[in-house]
C-alpha cells in the first residue's frame, strides 16, 4: 500500500537534495566548526554558507540568523529575550490560536507576574484587530503573533501590525514555523524583530530551528555557554542539520514561485472534490487568506479520530482537529477559539500538502473519503438525530 502523506504541517519529508548535502558532515567532515585548524574551519565555512541560504529565504542578513534546536526553542528564546531585555515592562500580547510552543509559555508567564492578553479570532480565524489595538500599551514588552496558523492556515497581517508595533518601541516576534517556504517573506519590509522557523516543516530534518534576530534588537541568550552563534546560542552546532536547513531554504526559494501555486491548486482540487461529494462538510477558516498547502475541513456528526483510522487503512496520513487531553477528545484550542460548533469541530480533518503531492493522490482521497464518512455517519446517533430533525422541519 502506498502512503499518501498530507500531514505536512506536522512534519515534512526530508528532501533528497538535503540528505545529500548533509551526508559528508556525518562522515568525512566531522571537525568542530569552532576549531582553529583547517579541518574544522571548513565546517565553519559551510555553516556560514547555510546562514546565507537561510537569510535569503526571509530577506535577512546572514548575521541576523541564529541556529537553534527547533521551532519551540526559537519561540522560547525570542519571548524570554524580549522580557529579560525589557524588565520594566510586564505585559505580553499574543493570540488565542498560537501553537503550544508560544501559548503554553505565555500562559505560564502569569505566574511570573506578567499580564498576558490573548487576541481572539472570529469564526473564520481572522484576528480581532480592535482587541489588539485596545490592549497595546506602554507596558507591553512583546507582541508574539504567529504569521500563519498551523491548523486553519489563516494568515495574520504581520507585516502591517509589526510596523505599527515597532513605531511604539515594542518588540515584535512572529512564529513563522508554518509560513516560511510556503509564502514569500521579506523581514526588511516589516517591523518584525524576531522570527522563528523550524527545519522539519521545510523539508530539512527534525532538531534544527532558526531564530532571526534583527540587528540592534536587545537580546539575551536562552542557552548560555560557548561563543557559538556570536554568543546568542551556546552549544556545539548540530552541523549536518544546519547544512540541511541551509539547503532546504535554498530549495524553498526556488519553489516559492512555481511550486506553491501548484500546491494551492492541488489543495483546492481536494477541497472542492470533498465538499462536492460529502454533505454537511465545510472549510474551517478564511479561504481567501490562508497558506497555499492547508485546508481544515469539518465533516459534521462524525469523530475525526475515526476518520483518521479509516483513512489510515488506505495509507492516507492526515491530522484531526482534536487534542487528546485527560482521556477525552477535546476539539483543539484553535477550532474552539474560532467558535466552530462541537459537532463540526469533532469531525475536523486537516490536510496539509507539499510539492511532493500529486493530482492522482488528491483524486484517491476524493474517492476513498466519502464512503468512510457515510459509514461513520450510519453509526452516529448525532447524525441520525440531525437527519430526523431535518425531515421533521
Ligand atoms: N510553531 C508552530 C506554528 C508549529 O506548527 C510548530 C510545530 O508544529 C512549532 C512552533 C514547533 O516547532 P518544533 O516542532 O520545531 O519545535
Amino acid at each position: 500500500m502506498n502512503t499518501i502523506y498530507v500531514d505536512n504541517n506536522a512534519t515534512t519529508q526530508v528532501a533528497p537534495e538535503v540528505v545529500e548535502a548533509m551526508m559528508p558532515y556525518f562522515t568525512k567532515l566531522y571537525g568542530n566548526p569552532s576549531s582553529m585548524h583547517t579541518f574544522g574551519g571548513q565546517v565553519g565555512y559551510a555553516i556560514k554558507e547555510a546562514r546565507v541560504q537561510v537569510a535569503r529565504l526571509i530577506g535577512a542578513s546572514p548575521d541576523e540568523i541564529v541556529f537553534t534546536s527547533c521551532g519551540t526553542e526559537s519561540d522560547s528564546t525570542a519571548i524570554w529575550a524580549a522580557l529579560r531585555s525589557n524588565p520594566d515592562r510586564k505585559h505580553v500580547i499574543t493570540t488565542r490560536v498560537e501553537h503550544p510552543a508560544v501559548k503554553n509559555l505565555c500562559e505560564g508567564l502569569v505566574k511570573h507576574g506578567y499580564r498576558v492578553s490573548m487576541v481572539p479570532v472570529d469564526r473564520e480565524g481572522n484576528l480581532d484587530l480592535d482587541y489588539f489595538y485596545d490592549h497595546l500599551n506602554n507596558d507591553t514588552a512583546i507582541v508574539s503573533m504567529m504569521w500563519a496558523n498551523n491548523e486553519s492556515g489563516v494568515i495574520f497581517p504581520v507585516e502591517e501590525l509589526s510596523r505599527q508595533v515597532k513605531e511604539r518601541g515594542i518588540v515584535f516576534h512572529t512564529d513563522a514555523v508554518q509560513t516560511a517556504g510556503k509564502m514569500p517573506i521579506n523581514v526588511s519590509r516589516t517591523g518584525v524583530d524576531m522570527l522563528s522557523m523550524s527545519g522539519h516543516k521545510v523539508h530539512a530534518p527534525k532538531g534544527v530551528g532558526v531564530l532571526y534576530v534583527r540587528k540592534g534588537t536587545k537580546f539575551a541568550p536562552f542557552m548560555v555557554g560557548g561563543h557559538q552563534e556570536s554568543g546568542r546560542r551556546g552549544g556545539t552546532e548540530n552541523v549536518a542539520s544546519i547544512i540541511g536547513m541551509g539547503k532546504a531554504c535554498e530549495l524553498a526559494v526556488a519553489k516559492l514561485e512555481k511550486e506553491m501555486p501548484r500546491v494551492a491548486g492541488l489543495r483546492d482540487r481536494l477541497e472542492e472534490g470533498l465538499l462536492r461529494r460529502i454533505s454537511n462538510s465545510m472549510v474551517n477558516g478564511n479561504r481567501e487568506n490562508r497558506l497555499p498547502n492547508t485546508t481544515s475541513i469539518a465533516f459534521e456528526y462524525v469523530e475525526g479520530e475515526s476518520i483518521l483510522l479509516l483513512m489510515d487503512q488506505h495509507g492516507i496520513c492526515a491530522s484531526s482537529g482534536s487534542a487528546c487531553t485527560s482521556g477525552s477528545l477535546e476539539p483543539s484550542h484553535v477550532l474552539r477559539a474560532m467558535g466552530v460548533p462541537f459537532t463540526a469541530a469533532h469531525g475536523s480533518i486537516r490536510f496539509s500538502l507539499s510539492p511532493y503531492n500529486t493530482e492522482a493522490e488528491m483524486d484517491f482521497i476524493i474517492d476513498k473519503l466519502p464512503p468512510i464518512i457515510e459509514r461513520l455517519r450510519a453509526m452516529s446517533p448525532f447524525w441520525q438525530e440531525a437527519v430526523a430533525a431535518e425531515s421533521n422541519a
